[in-house]
């Protein structure tokens, strides 16, 4: 009973990051409405979120893996990236190396390729060496290898469903429904915990202007390809969401604003996350 009421509380706790501002009695009582996409597999799990046109990203779990926030602090009043400590878990790591591919042949012709190569290994690297301006040292021992270029596609459907995962970790891009700029997904283990990652497959819009990799002059209405980058790779190595309303100045915030590129560093909150993660 005690460890349903626990849960039950974690869960509450989630989905209260995963709404932002809402009160309780917005919570959804249907669970079943936060299923994720595809159906389980045994002992893994999936963790996919869409980033809306508007620059809100939406995490979505699998009905029987939601995972329990095993941290989650909270801040009141307004504070910058480098005094917030907020951050949340939510039950995974990468143990191992985490080795990735950029699918370079789907890089929308608007996009540099290598630059957008620069980009997304920079925001891989954000993450593992705990990249911020807050004059924190690197205390993460989280590792990442870009492995080359790649023809094979993610394992990410157009309508932002995951998959199968193929065993391999993909960074591309290719044509999304809805208008949705963007799609992660996270695959893991779930036979004991701390949860392992068994992939983390991002595909990008292709079909219009929505990145830059450089802010252009006169930016509007365009988002930063490395900062989403660096949000996902949060994901891709066990940071969940904290709320917009409390907690914007980090970059595992729940929106993004276009045209800001303060997400290619991380904040206080997330270097603590990495930390008691690595
Ligand atoms: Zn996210």
């Amino acid at each position: 009973m005690r460890k349903s009421v626990a849960y039950l509380a974690g869960l509450a706790l989630l989905l209260t990051a995963m709404l932002g501002s809402a009160s309780a009695a917005e919570l959804p009582t249907d669970l079943s409405s936060l299923s994720g996409p595809s159906a389980a597999t045994g002992a893994e799990g999936v963790f996919s979120e869409v980033l809306h046109a508007d620059g809100t990203y939406k995490a979505l779990f699998e009905d029987d893996d939601s995972p329990i926030p095993v941290e989650a602090r909270d801040v009141v009043g307004e504070v910058t990236a480098c005094v917030d400590d907020a951050h949340s878990l939510w039950g995974w790591r990468e143990s191992n190396v985490h080795g990735w591919h950029l699918n370079t042949s789907s890089i929308p012709s608007g996009l540099n390729a290598s630059s957008v190569l620069e980009a997304a290994t920079a925001a891989s690297d954000t993450v593992t060496t705990a990249g911020n301006s807050c004059g924190r040292t690197d205390a993460v021992a989280a590792q990442a290898k870009y492995m080359g270029p790649t023809t094979a596609g993610t394992n990410i459907a157009p309508s932002g469903v995951c998959g199968e995962r193929d065993g391999r970790s993909v960074v591309g891009f290719g044509p999304l429904d809805n208008g949705s700029l963007a799609v992660a997904c996270v695959w893991y283990s779930t036979t004991s915990r701390p949860w392992e990652v068994l992939e983390s497959d991002v595909r990008i819009s292709s079909g219009h202007f929505a990145f830059f990799v450089d802010r252009p002059v006169g930016c509007s209405n365009r988002f930063d390809l490395e900062s989403i980058l660096a949000h996902e790779r949060g994901h891709t190595f066990g940071l969940g969401h904290v709320s917009e309303k409390d907690h914007g100045a980090l970059t595992m915030s729940e929106k993004t604003s276009p045209c800001s590129t303060n997400a290619r560093t991380l904040g206080l909150g997330d270097v603590v996350g990495l930390e008691a993660l690595y």
